[in-house]
């Protein structure tokens, strides 16, 4: 990339002032610094400027002057995604184009069952559109109240309703990108089918801003359920919790398994002792527990019928040594208030190591009780806090310092730690990033786990799609130097 002199830059940011208007160009450490600072607040990168754009026109105009000034470009979103995907680097030689602005509602078309949406539409904003349409858009992630949807696409967000209705991926029927050169491509169709070459849309969606800027998206809508029956299951296993998930499968009646989520009982300790105002049931001493969600469009009497029923018969046949069914919403959000106090008690607890990974879900037990070993002989004493969507076969698999020991020490050894941890991944054929992508922070590692045909693959649909490596250099996958 050419130097830019300082007149090059105020010239380019003019431009750019020309194009969004004065406000909506931020420069200066205090206006930028939220938008340069990752979520947990581990990174701060360095920007020329912040660019606010409010329409799909506008992106392109940024873009096309990125392009002629070879200025990179980091896409930004809610800012929530947790591999400093959306941060820029130190060099203070990129622009951050933020979509927070690109946020209306286009479209709903009820025959159609979707819904076309900006890119900057916060999750939430978009499931209550659906909802006051009497529709159900049915990604949900604890961030939801600040990821954008073109966040959620551009990094193939799963969350909690994988396990029913698969990931964003399977969520969109159609893109518009404002493509690395600046062109916009109108890919907003609607179709449930359409085999007509290439899918540009998949190569869009996960690619983190790496290849183009999504700006609009045709999503599916589905029928609100009209129950929902929750309960929480004692297990002696991990294997026993796949048998119960396999059993429950299969004789499920016509409930849909809307969620299967697993926690070890170090989790359940970790919540019970940061936030000992969550009632947590009584199910006795056992190593996992599994909170299980059905779904319905029959009556809540229907749906609790059919869990109370499917938990009998796998009581009966030993499958789970306990149960409890939640009586009502209130308790039903309790159980859900546990899950998703994990990560946080966790915090509370300490700094720890996280890793998102997924297995094929058979091999899952295996891997566990595989990887516990290994990392116990070489860091006795570290604390595994196991939990996630193990339906999906997506583990949060965390470790943290053993009690009485120095975390910084502890932390000092993340790379040893994640190496021990991806490895034995990579043994059972999994993935090292499930749910949260690459960014910046996995992209090194990922060299090691893919094949040389892969990453060169990979590094051809870049060197085609963005030629002169402007869109989010240094993430997902870096050109060969
Ligand atoms: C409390 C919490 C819970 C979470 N739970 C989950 C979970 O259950 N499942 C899960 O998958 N993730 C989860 N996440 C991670 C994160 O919320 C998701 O990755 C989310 O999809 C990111 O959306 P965002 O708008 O914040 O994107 P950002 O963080 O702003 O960006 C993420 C990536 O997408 C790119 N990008 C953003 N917008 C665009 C665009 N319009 N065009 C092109 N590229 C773009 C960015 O450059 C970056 O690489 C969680 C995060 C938090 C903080």
């Amino acid at each position: 990339m050419n130097e830019l002199t300082e007149q090059d830059i105020e010239q380019f940011l003019l431009q750019c002032r020309q194009v969004v208007g004065e406000t909506f160009v931020l420069t200066g450490d205090d206006a930028m610094r939220s938008y340069l600072t990752d979520y947990r607040q581990r990174y701060t990168g360095s920007a020329l400027a912040i660019l606010k754009p409010a329409t799909t026109q506008q992106v392109a105009e940024l873009v096309t002057l990125c392009n002629h000034c070879q200025i990179a470009i980091v896409p930004q979103g809610g800012n929530t995604g947790l591999v400093l995907g959306s941060v820029p680097d130190q060099s203070g030689r990129a622009v951050v184009l933020s979509l927070l602005r690109l946020n209306q509602i286009r479209q709903t078309d009820l025959v159609n069952d979707t819904i076309t949406v900006e890119a900057g539409c916060l999750l939430q904003q978009v499931q209550q559109a659906a909802q006051a349409a009497d529709r159900l858009f049915p990604l949900s992630l604890a961030s939801e109240g600040s990821c954008t949807i073109g966040g959620n696409l551009s990094t193939n967000a799963g969350g909690t309703a994988v396990l029913h209705y698969g990931n964003t991926r399977a969520l969109c029927l159609g893109l518009e990108v404002v493509t690395a050169s600046g062109q916009i491509w109108d890919g907003l169709r609607g179709l449930r089918k359409d085999n007509t070459g290439y899918d540009l849309r998949d190569l869009y969606i996960g690619a983190e801003g790496t290849l183009g800027i999504i700006t609009a998206a045709v999503l599916k809508l589905f029928p609100r359920p009209a129950s929902y029956a929750t309960a929480l299951a004692a297990l002696p296993s991990v294997d026993a919790a796949l048998a119960l998930f396999h059993f429950i499968r299969s004789n499920g009646k016509d409930c849909a398994l809307s969620a299967f989520e697993l926690m070890s009982a170090y989790s359940l300790t970790l919540v019970q002792q940061h936030f000992p105002t969550i009632r947590q049931p009584q199910l006795g001493a056992h190593p996992y527990c599994v909170l299980i969600e059905f779904s319905s469009q029959e009556t809540a009497e229907v749906v609790t019928g059919a869990l109370e029923s499917v938990l009998h018969a796998a009581l009966q046949k030993q499958l789970i040594p306990d149960a409890l069914i939640a009586s009502n919403l209130t308790q039903s959000g309790e159980f859900w208030q546990i899950r998703e106090s994990i990560s946080e008690a966790q915090k509370a607890e300490g700094k720890n190591i996280k890793h998102d990974i997924s297995i094929p879900i058979s091999d899952i037990g295996h891997f566990i009780t595989q990887t516990d070993a290994l990392l116990e002989q070489q860091f006795p004493g570290c604390r595994m806090v196991t939990f996630g969507h193990i339906g999906d076969g997506n583990l949060h698999y965390n470790v943290s310092a053993p009690i009485n020991s120095s975390v910084d020490a502890f932390l000092r050894e993340q790379n040893a730690i994640n190496r021990v941890v991806y490895d034995s991944v990579a043994r059972f054929s999994g993935s090292i990033s499930a749910e949260h992508g690459l960014g910046a922070l996995k992209c090194d590692d990922i060299l090691r786990y893919k094949s040389p045909v892969e990453i060169q693959l990979m590094r051809s649909i870049k060197q085609a799609l963005d030629p002169n490596n402007l869109m989010n250099p240094g993430k997902v996958v870096k050109p060969l130097p």
